[in-house]
C-alpha cells in the first residue's frame, strides 16, 4: 500500500453573531480537513487545529515527501516530516498540519487492521466518555452576563455535568460572571474557567484567588503560553488547579511544562500537538510525573471523534480502583458543519458522548458537505 495523493479541504462559514475570547475574535468558522489517498483505495482523514490557509500551504509542502510512503509506517513519516524541517519548524504551524497527515494515516491504519485507532494504540479503557461544554463567549451587541447565564441554563437542561465560561476579559466582571452562573447553575454543576492567555500574572493570581470560592476545577490559560515561569507563579500563587497546553506543540513543546509541572493539568490537542503518535508520547510524559491529562478540542466531527479515539486510549489515573474519569471537551459554540461533515453526526446524550468503535476514526465523510462549505476565493 502507498500514498498516491493528498488533499485538503479548507472549510469555511460567516457566523451572523461573531462572538469572542479573550485573545480572539471569531467572525467566521474556518477548519481545515486532510485526505490522504492510497493506491488501494484506502482514503484517511485527518484535521488540523489552527488557521486554515497557513495550515494548508504546509500540508501542501509536506506532500511532496509522503507521496510514494506507505502510510503504515506513521512514525517513520512523521520523524522523516519532523526532521527536514527541523531547523525552522520546531512549534506552531509546522506541527499542526503535521497533525493533520499524522491523522489520516492512522485512519488508514485502521481501516487496513480493521480496528478502531484507539485499540492500534494499545487499547480501549472506556467505550463512552463525559462531555464537558465549551461556550459563553462574549457575544457582539448583548450583555454578556445575562447572556452567558442564561446560556448555561441551556447546558443544564441538555444534561451537561460540566461546563467551561470564557474569562480574561475584565477582571471585575469575569469574577461577577462566576459568580452570577455559580448562583443560576448551582453546586452541582462542574464548572471551569479559560481566560484564553488574557490576564497579567498579578490579575490571574488575583481572580484565582476569588474564584475559588465558587468551586472552580481549573483555570485555564491565565497567561500567555510564552511565559512558563510564570505559570509557575500563577499556579502557587492561588488555589485552582491550572490548566493550559493546546498552543504547546510536540514532545519538545509538552517537555518543560510537564516534566517542572508548570500545570496541573496539561491539555495537547491531538490535532495540533502532532496527531496520534506524538499524543501518545505526550500523555506517556503527564502520566510519567503525574499530571493530569485533559485534551483539548475544537474542530469538526473528525476532529472529535479524533479526540474520542485518544479519550478511549488515555490510560485510568491515578492508579487506583476508582480513578478520576477524563472529561471531554465539547464544543457548542454555533458551526453548522461541525456535523455536517460526517454521515453520522457525533452527538451527546445527556452530557456522554459514545466513542466510535468503527475501523480507523469510526466515521464517515459527508463530501456534500465539503463542496457546501468550501473555502470560496
Ligand atoms: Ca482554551
Amino acid at each position: 500500500m502507498r500514498i498516491v495523493d493528498v488533499q485538503t479541504h479548507l472549510l469555511d462559514y460567516a457566523l451572523p453573531t461573531p462572538f469572542e475570547s479573550a485573545s480572539m475574535r471569531f467572525d467566521r468558522r474556518q477548519h481545515l480537513l486532510v485526505e490522504v489517498v492510497c493506491d488501494n483505495g484506502l482514503i484517511g482523514w485527518g484535521e488540523c487545529l489552527g488557521p486554515v490557509l497557513m495550515n494548508a500551504a504546509v500540508v501542501e509542502a509536506y506532500k511532496t515527501r509522503i507521496i510514494g510512503k506507505d502510510p503504515l509506517e506513521t512514525e517513520k513519516i512523521w520523524l522523516d516530516l519532523y526532521h527536514t524541517y527541523r531547523d525552522q519548524g520546531q512549534r506552531g504551524i509546522s506541527i499542526t498540519a503535521l497533525s493533520g497527515i499524522d491523522i489520516a494515516l492512522w485512519d488508514i491504519k485502521g481501516k487496513f487492521f480493521k480496528k478502531p485507532v484507539s485499540t492500534l494504540l494499545g487499547g480501549r479503557f472506556r467505550e463512552s466518555v463525559k462531555a464537558y461544554a465549551t461556550g459563553s463567549f462574549k457575544l457582539q451587541g448583548v450583555d454578556r452576563i445575562s447572556s452567558v447565564v442564561q446560556e448555561t441554563l441551556g447546558y443544564k437542561a441538555e444534561g451537561f455535568h460540566a461546563i467551561k465560561m470564557k474569562i480574561g476579559f475584565n477582571k471585575e466582571e469575569d469574577l461577577e460572571l462566576i459568580r452570577q452562573v455559580r448562583e443560576a447553575v448551582g453546586p452541582d454543576m462542574r464548572l471551569m474557567i479559560d481566560a484564553n492567555h488574557g490576564y497579567q500574572v498579578d490579575e490571574a493570581i488575583a481572580v484565582g484567588i476569588q474564584a475559588s470560592q465558587y468551586d472552580i476545577d481549573w483555570f485555564e490559560e491565565p497567561i500567555v503560553p510564552e511565559w512558563l515561569d510564570a505559570y509557575r507563579d500563577v499556579k502557587k500563587g492561588q488555589p485552582i488547579p491550572v490548566a493550559a497546553g493546546e498552543t504547546w506543540h510536540s514532545r519538545w513543546g509538552m517537555q518543560q511544562p510537564i516534566q517542572q509541572r508548570l500545570v496541573n493539568i496539561i491539555q495537547p490537542d491531538v490535532c495540533g500537538v502532532g496527531g496520534f503518535t506524538e499524543m501518545k508520547r505526550v500523555v506517556d510524559m503527564a502520566q510519567l510525573v503525574g499530571v493530569r491529562v485533559v485534551p483539548h478540542v475544537w474542530g469538526t466531527a473528525v476532529q472529535i471523534a479524533a479526540s474520542l479515539q485518544v479519550m478511549a486510549n488515555l490510560p485510568p489515573a491515578p492508579v487506583r480502583i476508582d480513578p478520576l474519569e477524563p472529561i471531554f471537551e465539547f464544543d457548542r459554540t454555533h458551526n453548522p458543519f461541525r456535523q455536517a461533515v460526517v454521515h453520522t453526526p457525533i452527538e451527546h446524550v445527556n452530557g456522554i458522548l459514545q466513542i466510535p468503535d468503527k475501523p480507523g476514526l469510526g466515521i464517515e465523510i459527508n463530501r456534500e458537505a465539503l463542496e457546501e462549505y468550501r473555502l470560496k476565493p
